[in-house]
Order: C-alpha cells, then structure tokens, then sequence
C-alpha cells in the first residue's frame, strides 16, 4: 500500500491552499498526494476576498478594487476601502497555479479518483480511493460525504446558493472602478437575497445572485431573478452570457469536528467547508481558508501534529449564530442591518468585525449601532438553543 507523509482528500480550495503552504514551509521535502474525482480545470468558481497584507496568491489575482458598492431600495454608497484590498481570483487561475507549483516537485502526486472511505489507525489512516488503500501519516479531509450533511436541529441549518454569470454587454454598462458587495435590490421573498457584481471592466462583469434559504429553489427561479436584476437595476437589456457558475453550500452554526475520528490520537483532520472554515453569515472562507492551512502547518512544524490551532471565538460563534437566526426567522430585516453597518462604522471596523479580529470593546460599540431588537429576540433564542445543547450534552 502506498504511504505518504500527507494525503489531502479533496483537491479544492483547502486542500490546495494547505498543500500549497506545505510546500512553502520547512516540510517541503515531505511526500503529499492530492485525491480528487475531478480534474480542476474547469473555472468552476470565483473567489473574492478583502485584505490589507501581500498574500501568497496576489499574482493571481484577475482584479482589484480599492472602493465597494452598496445598495438596496432605500439607498446607494461607495465606500473606500482606505488599507484594504478586494481582490478576485479565477478558480482556474488558483488550480493552474497549483498544479503548477506542486507538480515541480517530485515527491507531491495528483491522484484522480473517489475518497469511498477513511479509516483511521494507530499512527497513521487508511484512505479508500476507487477502492485501492493509500495511507497517510496525516490525512486531511475536505471531501463531501453523507456525515457532513447531518443536521442537529439545535442549531440553524441553511443553504447558502450561488448563481453567476459572467456577461459581455454590447455598449459600456459597468463602473469598473468599484465591486458591489450587497446589492438587496432584488425581492427577498422570505429569504435574505442580494447580488453582488464584480465589473472587470465597462463590457464585462461577473453578476452572482446569492441567497441564504431553508429551501432548495427551481433553476428557473435564479434565471427570473438574474434577468429581472440586470433588466430593471442595472438597465442592461443586451448582453451575452459568456460563463455560468453555480453552487449551494449548507451553512449551520453547528460545531465542526477538527478530529475527524473517536481516537483521541486520531490521524483524520477536517478541513474546508468540512471543518467549518466556511463563516456562516457571510459564506466567505477564502481568507479563513488561508489562516488556517497556515495554522495547521505551523502547528506540524511545532508539535509534530496538526490539531494545535486557534479554536473559533465562542462570541463569534454567537454573533453568527444571531445573525443565521434573523436569517432563518426574519430575512427582511438583513438588509437594513448591513446598511446600518456599513453606514455607520469605518471599513476598517466593519472588516476586522468580519474578520473576527476586531475586540470585546469594538464589538460593543459596532452593534450599538445597528437596530438592538432583532438582535435581542435572536440572542434569547439561541440563548434557549444553547441551553439545550447543555441539557443533551
Ligand atoms: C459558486 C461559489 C462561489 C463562491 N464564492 C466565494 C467567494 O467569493 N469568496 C469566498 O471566500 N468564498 C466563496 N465561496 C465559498 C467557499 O470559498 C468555497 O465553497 C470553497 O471552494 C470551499 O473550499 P473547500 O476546499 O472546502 O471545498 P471545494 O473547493 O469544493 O473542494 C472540495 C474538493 O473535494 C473534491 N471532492 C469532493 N468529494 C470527493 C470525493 N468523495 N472524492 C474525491 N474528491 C472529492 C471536489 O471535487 C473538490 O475539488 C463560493 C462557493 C461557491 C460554490
């Protein structure tokens, strides 16, 4: 049976950014295979991300921006982003790239198949791929099986879906000089719906209807939704679809579990979407994605193990777990709250809120200013949840 130092199951956004921090660090020389069932060519998806540090993946950047855009029926703003960055990546410009810095390298391999099963052992797992055994001394894991989809009914459970088009128009339609970032113009229908358009430049944008719901929607209910924004809000009437992305990630509060097994000396580390790096009341994970690969390296290189990492802020926790309660009971009320933040705080207090860096104190001061009821009637609620997530433990 083969063996490697690191099997990383799943060849996606985690299991890349953390192969691809592996073989920046001191434990290049070990032996890594990447496991996926697809071949990573396609451009799947688009990664947006804000920043305000160099990060290993600013030459693959497709645009910048230095200014946001906001918007919904009461209101418009640009908001300057001062320190910070938002940044594009094509997913097939970050496959490329990694394909190509990790396949220099004689001892990382790219395995093409199905992860049927990981079995944990002693000092090492078992990975089932097509049904052939390879064994990692570390295994991590960011593929989709049926366990990841359990849900507790403790705490809140969505769907977050995307649906994208990149779009060439026939005259110039786009203000290249700012991304949307929220634009709720778009009827909510008991659910919290916006846009967000990336403008590369006059002719061409990415236009992505993103929506957080309990229920799965009809294909044609995104095209309606999509044709209705870009023909009433954007006043586009001629444009030719060049590009198509879509996907629905489940979003709970619900705890992941970094140990992927009962041993308490377990070898399976979740990672991705599958070990929560997803931020449930955004959807973004792109720069918790790179935190944490940079974490778990540091952490091998230091205990010999990857488990010693930050745990997630418990009053983070909490404030996504409000923020997924408005979402699920009071879906409307989201947009005036993201108005309000934006409005009424700094970019830069509003990021290192969504960053999770920003203090006790900051937080304080961020949520007196956005409406206090929605957020009083969530925190009881998830208040009582809680309560019985102790009674059931
Ligand atoms: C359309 C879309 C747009 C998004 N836009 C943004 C954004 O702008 N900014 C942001 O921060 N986040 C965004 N996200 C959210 C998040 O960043 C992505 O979902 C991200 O790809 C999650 O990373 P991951 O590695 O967990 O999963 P993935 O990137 O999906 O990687 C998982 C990999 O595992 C493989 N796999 C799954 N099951 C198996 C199996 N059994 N055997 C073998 N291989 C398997 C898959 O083929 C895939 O390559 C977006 C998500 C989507 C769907």
């Amino acid at each position: 049976m083969p063996n490697y130092d690191f099997v990383i199951a799943g060849g996606g956004l985690a299991g890349l950014s953390l192969a691809i921090q592996l073989i920046n660090s001191p434990l290049r020389d070990r032996s890594i295979v990447i496991v996926d069932h697809d071949a990573k060519t396609r451009n799947d998806r688009t990664w947006s991300y804000w920043s305000d540090h160099p990060t290993l993946f600013d030459g693959i950047t497709c645009r910048t921006w230095d200014q946001l855009h906001l918007a919904s029926w009461t209101g418009e703003m640009r908001v300057p982003l001062r320190r910070y960055r938002y940044r594009t990546i094509r997913s097939s410009d970050f496959y490329e790239y990694a394909r190509h810095e990790l396949l220099q390298l004689p001892h990382v391999t790219w395995l093409r198949g199905k992860v049927d099963a990981i079995e944990d052992g002693g000092d090492s797992a078992r990975v089932s791929v097509n049904r052939e055994s390879i064994a990692g001394r570390w295994v991590f894991d960011s593929t989709y099986r049926q366990s990841n989809l359990l849900v507790d009914t403790r705490y809140h459970h969505l769907k977050l879906h995307f649906k994208g088009w990149e779009i060439e128009t026939a005259q110039p339609a786009f203000d290249p000089s700012a991304a949307t970032f929220l634009d709720f113009r778009t009827p909510q229908n008991g659910a919290t719906r916006f846009f967000y358009v990336l403008p590369f430049d006059e002719r061409h944008a990415l236009v992505e209807y993103t929506l957080f719901s309990a229920l799965p929607l009809l294909p044609r209910e995104y095209e309606q939704a999509m044709q209705t924004y870009l023909r009433e809000v954007l006043k586009i009437d001629d444009y030719h679809i060049a590009r198509q992305e879509s996907g629905v990630i489940p979003i709970t509060d619900r705890p992941y579990l970094r140990r992927l097994s009962k041993r308490p000396d377990g070898h399976v580390m979740s990672i991705g979407m599958r070990g929560g790096r997803i931020k449930p009341s955004t959807g973004f994970a792109f720069t918790r994605v790179q935190a944490d690969s940079a974490a778990i390296v540091q952490s091998l290189l230091k205990h010999d193990q990857p488990f010693d990492i930050p745990e997630d802020s418990a009053r983070y926790r909490l404030y996504d777990s409000m923020l997924l309660d408005i979402m699920e009971r009071e879906p409307e009320r989201i947009q005036s709250i993201f108005a309000a933040l934006f409005k009424r705080n700094s970019i830069e207090h509003v990021l290192s809120f969504l960053d999770e860096q920003a203090s006790l104190a900051q937080n304080v001061h961020l949520f007196a200013t956005l409406p206090p009821l929605p957020f009083l009637q969530a925190m009881a609620r998830v208040g009582r949840s809680r309560e019985r997530v102790v009674e059931v433990a």
